[in-house]
């Protein structure tokens, strides 16, 4: 595979920080508790990590891990050779029985590494067809995960076409292993004790939530070259970072990595313009340079420098698709941001930098929202949609104020980096 593996001692390093992403992944990742069931889903490349991931699920205790493994070339041969009238279908049969785990206390543990460009050759349209029949059949799984019904979360394997498109002027054995060092940094697996830089990363992250949620704020204020934005928070808004307590009590890190704090922004009171810092790339598109203006929380007004056709589609997958789901705050210091990398991926990329995302809200960015319906979430403000896509609004050369219900701005960001410790 990478030359890791020729160099003894190389290959031993390789073999321990995939074991240390292994056991994050398990022990801070999901917080898996004995008796667990562990649903995993992962691309086939990933096979060396499900097998340490697993290892380690069982030691811990799990009843069952059931994986489901993925693999783009035929994902491919779909769009090359299925019938036109099979984009509007999705394996529903799957995503129930994924639902009827997640119900019956099932962890969800998901590998990511896709080709960010697999799909950017094949037509939009049947693209969106599919993304949409696929996102309405996992509606009732992403339901119970959005909603923190069980505990799990999202780690990334180095794969080629992946490292590939990260680093495309190295061959691919350098760049799989390049990669892998940038996962294994930012996620933490490349320390002595991961265990413990985990507990210190969550306590720091908490400390910031539970300042922004005494403050209360009514809105935040970004400013930047293209964006002067006014997000209203929604009423009764939380702010949540690091780990998170699931509904079934136990406490997991849903991504790793991650550097963000975040909350639910109000649906109807975003107004302004906003430009992206980073390309977003989206299901194998890359849409870069994105500007939209909003009014009364809805986009009006929007284009993009490249994947604009793409970008108008997800925009109109149905109502909430052009509301706000989600506002982040993530320092431009971030160990991401600080790699310079651009990884092609929202699971590192949204934590190199301050965010939105389109579409659907976190109950669990609301106060008690886990327990409310879905009309007294509405009536908080908290956004609904089929989608739920982030993209990089922050850089160092964006300043945030919180304002409050006086009306009152306080700075929080200034060039990107938080004002009080
Ligand atoms: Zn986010
Ligand atoms: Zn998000």
């Amino acid at each position: 595979m990478n030359d890791q593996f020729r160099n003894p001692s190389k290959a031993l390093y390789h073999a321990e920080r995939l074991d240390r992403l292994a056991e994050v992944a398990v022990r801070v990742g999901l917080g898996l508790k004995p008796g667990q069931e562990v649903v995993m889903t992962a691309p086939l490349e990933a096979l060396a990590l499900v097998r340490r991931i697993t290892e380690h699920a069982y030691k811990a205790g799990a009843s069952l891990v059931t994986t489901f493994f993925s693999d783009e070339e035929s994902t491919l041969m779909r769009f090359r050779h299925g019938r036109d009238e099979g984009f509007d279908s999705a394996s529903s049969w799957l995503y129930e029985g994924m639902a009827a785990a997640y119900r019956n206390g099932a962890a969800r543990l998901a590998i990511v590494g896709e080709d960010p460009s697999l799909l950017a050759q094949q037509d939009p349209e049947k693209v969106s067809r599919a993304n949409r029949a696929r996102s309405k059949a996992y509606m009732p799984a992403l339901n119970l995960i959005a909603g923190f019904d069980t505990n799990w979360t999202i780690v990334a394997a180095a794969t080629p076409a992946w490292a590939k498109a990260v680093f495309p002027n190295d061959p691919e054995e350098v760049a799989v292993a390049k990669l892998w060092d940038a996962i294994f940094a930012a996620s933490r697996a490349d320390v002595a004790d991961p265990i413990a830089a985990w507990g210190t990363h969550n306590a720091n992250l908490q400390a910031r939530t539970r300042m922004l949620n005494e403050k209360n704020y009514a809105a935040l204020h970004f400013r930047g070259p293209g964006t002067d934005l006014r997000v209203g928070l929604a009423d009764g808004h939380e702010w949540n970072g690091g780990s998170t307590k699931a509904k079934n009590g136990i406490v997991c890190n849903a991504n790793i990595p991650t550097e963000e704090v975040f909350t639910t922004p109000h649906k109807v009171r975003v107004d302004g313009y906003v430009a992206s810092t980073k390309p977003l790339s989206y299901q194998g598109t890359l849409i870069q340079d994105i500007q939209v203006r909003f009014e009364n929380g809805r986009i009006v007004e929007s284009k993009a420098r490249t994947g604009e056709a793409v970008l108008t589609k997800v925009l109109d997958t149905d109502e909430g698709a052009r509301r706000l789901g989600e506002v982040a705050l993530v320092p431009n210091s971030s160990p991401i941001s600080q790699s310079g990398l651009l990884f092609l991926n929202t699971l590192f990329d949204e934590n190199a930098s301050s965010h939105i995302a389109l579409g659907q809200a976190y109950s669990k960015c609301i106060k008690d929202g886990g327990t409310m319906s879905e009309e007294e979430l509405a009536s908080r403000g908290a956004n609904k949609s089929l989608i739920h896509i982030d993209w990089m609004i922050g850089s160092g050369e964006v300043d945030v104020d919180g304002i409050t219900a006086s009306g009152q701005a306080e700075p929080l960001i200034r060039r990107g980096e938080w004002v009080t410790s």
